[in-house]
């Protein structure tokens, strides 16, 4: 996967830009987010918690639901910027790779970055059984 693809670093730099507005006060675990669609068009989003606690929706989701919002066009890049997690860079939870998946299809570009590690796969091999929909590629 290319790092240097303009794309990303376009996505990660408006993602590390909505990290700092994230409403986190329950888990302090700033998120933010960025796509950007097959018209350059960069969309962010950040996470959004609530003290009815499932009621929290991640940065990623807020970003591609934002982008069908806009009629900003398909998902080709997703970034997400947040601290590690035990250790390890956060990728999307399943919930945002299904709605990645729904928006961009398997070969959609998923950037997860703390700031200073980047590491970036397409969605079809980080999650190549994911149900996908009809007439589209098989993820793997
Ligand atoms: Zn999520």
């Amino acid at each position: 996967m290319q790092h240097d693809d303009p794309r990303i670093q376009l996505a990660l730099d408006r993602a590390a830009e909505a990290r700092g507005l994230a409403y986190a006060p329950y888990s302090g675990f700033h998120m933010g987010a960025a796509v950007v669609t097959d018209r350059g068009t960069v969309v962010p989003g950040a996470l959004v918690e609530n003290v009815s606690l499932g009621l929290a929706m991640c940065a990623e989701r807020v970003a591609l639901f934002a982008g069908v919002a806009s009629d900003a066009g398909r998902p080709e890049v997703l970034a997400l910027v947040a601290r590690l997690t035990s250790g390890s860079l956060t990728w999307p939870c399943g919930a945002c790779l299904q709605v990645a998946m729904e928006l961009g299809g398997p070969d959609l570009v998923i950037a997860a970055s703390n700031g200073k590690r980047l590491q970036v796969a397409r969605l079809g091999d980080l999650a190549p059984n994911l149900p996908h929909k009809p007439g589209q590629a098989r993820p793997g």
